[in-house]
């Protein structure tokens, strides 16, 4: 069985980098998908870990070789999903998480309309207002530029299945855990189970006829 696509989203600020740390170190089966960024590293931060970061001219190589299941120019920087690394890990059977901007999700949309996509709203401009501000990994331009396109981002969320208010951390995180349980209990994602259990029950029969 292939794994999914969950793609999560949000106003810069809005908790998805949080949420889904807590998620990883908690559902086993899933990957993060490295995106490639042309944005400059944060303190903490580790190329290969959070992101790829290349330059614009890199980025570009990246566009003309096809490596990009999507891409999109966020906040003024490059962001693109790996397609190659996309296709290795659910190859191997493992749901893969994405997180990507609304405009990333909205071609996803199309190019993959089978993804789980959730969309984490913060519960107030103000409270999104302090928590980028308290983060503090922003230069006050970068900030700003965020906060004004928050606004237009909310609005996207009618393009998700899935929404998930950010107020109390523990709920939201409990949220995101439980809609990945749900997703993995489809009976289409289970088949290949069923089919062993059913073909276990075939066997039991053909023994239990003939006693
Ligand atoms: P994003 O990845 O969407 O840009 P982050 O996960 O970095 O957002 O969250 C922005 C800031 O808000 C971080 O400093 C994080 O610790 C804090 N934060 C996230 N969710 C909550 C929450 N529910 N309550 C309080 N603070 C939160
Ligand atoms: P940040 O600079 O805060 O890490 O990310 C800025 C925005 O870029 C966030 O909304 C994040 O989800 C988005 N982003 C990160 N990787 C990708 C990607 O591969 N594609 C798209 N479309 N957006 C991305």
């Amino acid at each position: 069985m292939k794994g999914g696509l969950i793609i999560i989203s949000s106003p810069s600020g809005g908790g998805k980098g949080t949420l889904i740390r807590e998620v990883l170190r908690t559902t086993p089966g899933i990957t993060f998908s490295v995106s490639y960024t042309t944005r400059a590293m944060r303190e903490g931060e580790q190329n290969g870990r959070e992101y790829i970061f290349v330059s614009r001219a890199e980025f570009v190589e990246l566009i003309n070789k096809g490596e990009f299941l999507e891409y999109a120019e966020v906040h003024g920087n490059l962001y693109g999903t790996s397609r190659t690394q996309i296709q290795q890990v659910m190859d191997s059977g493992t749901d893969v998480l994405l997180e990507i901007d609304v405009q990333g999700a909205r071609i996803l949309n199309s190019a993959a309309p089978d993804a789980i996509s959730i969309f984490i709203l913060p519960p107030s401009f103000p409270v999104l207002q302090t928590r980028l501000t308290l983060r503090a990994t922003e230069s006050s331009g970068d900030l700003q530029l965020r906060l004004k396109n928050s606004f237009e981002e909310v609005r996207a969320y009618d393009l998700f299945k899935y929404v998930i208010v950010n107020d109390d951390l523990n709920h939201a995180v409990e949220d995101l855990r439980t809609i990945i349980k749900a997703e993995r209990l489809l009976r289409d994602r289970q088949i290949d189970e069923i089919q062993s259990i059913l073909d276990g029950f075939d066997a039991s029969y053909r023994r239990f006829a003939a006693s």
